[in-house]
């Protein structure tokens, strides 16, 4: 295995420089010292990846197999990756400066995705329409064809594999760009699958920025499907590139602002907790962080000493140290958050615990923020209404289950809430309520590779995840045969 070092753009099954020869610098966010070069891809490193998977896809190189032979291939990848899984592990902490543990969590799902998906390979069944004695109908899921995945930094191999296992298993291929931020450890799995026998072109990674190689990928004609993960503003630029292509599949997350409802039947400690670690993971840089934290007036006090107590405990450091907490990925991502928190005392919240950026010693080095709770937030501040990406919650009260309800959907976003109650009529009455595509009831992770998740309202739409994604990057052809 390759240390990190200077990686290049994975095309047609090899490791070739970007067309304009220039590389870029990816940063330990721990130290900000760099960890590699990769490859600077723009518009002509698309062209011919977007290329080379047009071929591996027309060839039948990859469609054209036999089912059951794309799954073994997908689960030699998926062994492979978890042979690997101490070196990739690695460069994703260094890359993207979350704790080792997490990392190992997340090498885990992106292992379990392929091996999930290659499971499906052979179980993509069409359906047979009765329509009468005389004619056959019936209905195949086909391939779309190539399918362009522009991925976050936040979980880049997760969203990398939850997009692309499924799309595999049917037999599109694939043109992937990871973020700027955190290329490598996407890259190195690309590798892995040349390894391991995957035909060229049908995994390609071009790595580069997203105004350059990003919105190549999106305005490609030549993609059938787009799956893109980040920013509200970015994605309204993606789906618009989209629409000159009439590009027939595209499937947008864009991120959230969860709520948790915390209800006076609820066990008040492990809801606490849930809120406390929900910013602590990933350093609250995920899209299902539950920054909203919605408490029945009476436990308001008792909550939020809860929070502050865990959030006193915790050990900030770089991604080698066992810390509870890691920094923010990039020097733009912790101004933003400290923007926010500024903002947040603007408004009026009271700021309970954390707030500051912590430089002592070789923190300074690094992009790290306390943990910070605000309380006396009200719905419309800024704080509450936007998402941060940071480890920042808000808590806000109410006295009705209906307002608690009201509060939770009066945000433009709609991804996933979580709720707290042993009351399970009530647990089940106000899921049902929810705008949101995915509630989790009393904690205990939330979210499995094989059920669907994605947004509603502006946290986009698409589903990734369970056999939800298989219909997702599949087509439908009825055949009617006159007998
Ligand atoms: P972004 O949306 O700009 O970047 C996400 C991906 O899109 C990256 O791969 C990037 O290179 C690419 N990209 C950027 N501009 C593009 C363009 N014009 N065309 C095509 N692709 C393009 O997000 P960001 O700037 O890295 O982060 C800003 C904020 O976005 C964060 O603070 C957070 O709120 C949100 N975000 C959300 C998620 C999520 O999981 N939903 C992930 C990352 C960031």
């Amino acid at each position: 295995m390759k240390p990190a070092e200077n990686y290049k753009l994975w095309i047609d099954g090899q490791e070739i420089d970007a067309e304009g020869g220039e590389y870029f610098a990816v940063i330990d966010p721990g130290c900000g010292e760099q960890v590699g070069l990769t490859a600077r891809g723009k518009s002509a490193d698309i062209d011919r990846a977007v290329f080379a998977a047009h071929k591996a896809f027309y060839s039948q190189g990859w469609y054209g197999l036999k089912p059951y032979e794309r799954g073994r291939l997908m689960l030699k990848l998926a062994e492979k990756i978890n042979s690997e899984r101490d070196h990739l592990a690695k460069l994703l902490s260094l890359e993207n400066g979350k704790p080792l543990r997490e990392s190992y969590d997340e090498v885990e799902t992106t292992v379990r995705n392929f091996e999930y998906y290659g499971g499906w390979a052979d179980k993509v069944h069409g359906r047979v329409v009765p329509i009468s004695n005389e004619v056959l109908d019936y209905i195949r899921l086909e391939p779309l064809g190539v399918v362009g995945h522009i991925i976050p930094w936040n979980y880049p191999l997760d969203i990398f594999a939850r997009g692309v296992a499924p799309c595999l298993a049917i037999g599109n291929t694939v043109v992937a760009k990871p973020a700027e931020e955190t290329p490598l450890s996407t890259l190195e799995i690309a590798r892995l699958s040349g390894e391991v026998g995957f035909p060229a072109g049908v995994i390609n990674v071009v790595s580069g920025y997203g105004k350059e190689a990003g919105a190549a990928l999106a305005a490609h004609v030549g993609i059938q499907g787009l799956a893109f993960c980040g920013s509200i503003e970015t994605g309204k630029q993606v789906l618009r590139a989209a629409v000159e292509n009439i590009t027939p599949i595209v499937s947008l997350e864009l991120g959230g602002k969860s709520p948790l409802i915390i209800f006076p039947a609820a066990d008040v400690e492990k809801a606490a907790s849930a809120g406390a670690h929900s910013i602590l993971y990933n350093t609250g840089q995920s899209c299902g962080c539950l920054s909203r934290v919605l408490v029945h007036a009476d436990m308001l006090e008792n909550i939020t000493q809860q929070i502050k107590d865990i959030l006193a405990h915790v050990r900030l450091g770089t991604w080698d140290t066992d810390a509870d907490m890691g920094p923010l990925v990039s020097q733009g991502q912790l101004e933003r958050v400290l923007n926010y928190i500024q903002v947040g005392l603007n408004e009026g919240a009271k700021l309970v615990s954390g707030g500051r950026r912590v430089e002592s010693g070789s923190f300074g080095r690094g992009f790290f923020v306390e943990p910070t709770v605000f309380t006396d937030v009200l719905p419309g501040m800024r704080i509450v209404d936007e998402e941060i990406f940071g480890p920042v919650l808000g808590i806000m009260t109410f006295e009705t289950e209906a307002e608690a309800i009201q509060i939770a959907n009066g945000s433009k976003y709609g991804l996933s809430a979580e709720v707290w109650t042993r009351d399970l009529s009530q647990a089940h009455r106000v899921a049902a309520q929810l705008d949101v595509s995915h509630v989790t009831i009393n904690g205990g992770g939330g979210f499995g590779i094989e059920a669907p998740f994605g947004g509603v309202k502006q946290s986009g739409f698409g589903r990734e995840g369970g056999w939800e994604s298989i219909l997702q990057y599949s087509r439908v052809k009825n055949i009617w045969v006159n007998l």
